[in-house]
């Protein structure tokens, strides 16, 4: 077998059968082989509205041939702007509760959260300076999180096999166990004891309502609200990272809103371009924001980043904007959680499954099977199983989660569900 130049530097893929991709229109992928695949991953939670939707596509060519990339430092264009402006609008609010109003443009989510992070750690830096506050660095995270692939990210994660090789130079954070059914009480005590702990903390950071590289775990927006509540109470900054959950992926435009929570800072990536170019941003309010606003050099936020609001990737997330503004996409994404509701409760009878769970357009359900966990031989079976009945599928260990394109149609959801349905057979036991 020849060996793809990527192989030697991705985990993924490792000895399976690499589709090549040729074309891609709303939920399909069509393969140079002739086959065609439902997308039912929205190609790793990212095309929100389908792939090649032909108002962003267009958008893209007419900013390529206008303005392209800009240097970002002390210069503006009107796709920025226009975004920056769209992301405040749209953000989540509350009464009593400080605006998310300033935007800080990155290109992945990874970058969104280091950045989130920094302005965190920056915050708490320049109240030292004055005399307001003590240094603080300690990060309070959630069990099973990931938060993206850097060291600063990958701190604030799960640990494991797949980044032992860094875990020396991981920064040391505390772990509030996740909140599982039932045991939600204990990780709320253990959040406010590390909140009032004598080394106190500068931030907490949570994926709201779904942690999803972690196994698509999911809790209440009632325990969103009083994790934010319990940090609000005691000064330490809350960190929501939307990477995954926002862009209506749980029912609302952020998941934040179902809690009523407007973080200190908040992340967003993937959808914000409905999936098309590599795009992020990180929101403050403007209490982070004044913290860094100086002419003194020590207190100033120091992150430049090459294509830091490049044009063409604005212009798409400002098409994606638009069309959240003028289209029912909340009726579409109510309609599509419906019929996956539907179907996630037949397959849930069936005796294979355990754990089935939902928010939103994200759906999550457990094949019970001896060999589970994150890197188990089995994920690479169901992701060629899958393959072969012509779907894209990224199982996360025994756990086989959908995250769609908001555009999938029934016959598609139909497809899909079958396909489930013949895992659990074949899978079993
Ligand atoms: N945060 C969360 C919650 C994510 O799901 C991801 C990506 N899966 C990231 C951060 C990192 O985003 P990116 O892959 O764009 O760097």
């Amino acid at each position: 077998m020849t060996s793809p130049l990527w192989h030697p530097f991705t985990q993924h893929g490792l000895g399976e059968p690499i589709p090549k991709v040729v074309r891609a229109q709303g939920a399909l992928l069509h393969l140079a082989d002739g086959r065609t695949l439902i997308d039912g991953i929205s190609s790793w939670w990212v095309t929100t509205h389908g792939h090649c939707d032909p108002r962003i596509a267009a958008a893209i060519g007419a900013q390529a041939q206008t303005l392209d990339q800009l240097i970002f430092a002390a210069y503006t264009h009107d796709p920025a702007e226009e975004v920056a402006q769209g992301l405040i609008d749209l953000a989540p609010r509350a009464d009593g509760r400080d605006p998310l109003s300033h935007v800080f443009y990155s290109d992945s989510g990874s970058t969104a959260v280091e950045v989130a992070l920094k302005m965190a750690l920056g915050y708490w830096h320049n109240r030292a300076l004055d005399g307001l506050s003590t240094p603080r660095h300690r990060i309070l995270v959630l069990e099973h999180g990931y938060h993206g692939d850097t060291i600063g990210t990958m701190s604030m994660g799960e640990r494991g096999v797949y980044n032992a090789a860094w875990t020396p130079l991981l920064f040391d954070v505390t772990t509030i166990a996740f909140p599982h059914a039932g045991q939600e009480p204990k990780t709320l005590a253990a959040l406010e004891a590390a909140c009032t702990a004598p080394e106190k903390p500068a931030a907490f950071i949570v994926e709201p309502l779904i942690l999803g590289a972690g196994g698509m775990l999911m809790y209440s927006p009632a325990v969103l609200r009083e994790m934010a509540a319990i940090c609000a109470r005691h000064d330490v900054l809350f960190i929501a990272d939307e990477v995954m959950t926002g862009w209506g992926r749980t029912g609302t435009l952020f998941a934040c809103e179902q809690a009523g929570v407007v973080p200190d800072i908040m992340a967003v990536a993937k959808g914000i371009t409905g999936g098309s170019i590599a795009l992020a941003a990180t929101l403050a309010t403007a209490r982070i924001f004044d913290a860094h606003l100086s002419t003194d050099r020590a207190r100033l936020f120091y992150h430049s980043s090459s294509y830091t609001a490049n044009a063409i990737a604005c212009a798409a997330a400002a098409a994606n904007i638009a069309i959240w503004r003028e289209e029912d996409v909340l009726g579409r994404i109510a309609a599509l959680s419906q019929g996956l509701a539907q179907r996630l409760g037949v397959l849930a009878r069936h005796p294979a499954f355990a754990n089935p769970r939902q928010h939103g357009t994200v759906v999550a359900i457990d094949l019970i099977a001896s060999d589970a966990g994150y890197l188990s031989d089995l994920a690479p079976q169901l992701r060629a199983f899958f393959l072969d009945r012509g779907i894209l599928l990224r199982p996360l260990g025994n756990t086989i989660y959908l995250l769609p394109p908001y555009c999938l149609d029934s016959d598609q959801l139909d497809q899909i569900f079958e396909a489930l349905a013949q895992a659990g057979d074949f899978f079993a036991g």
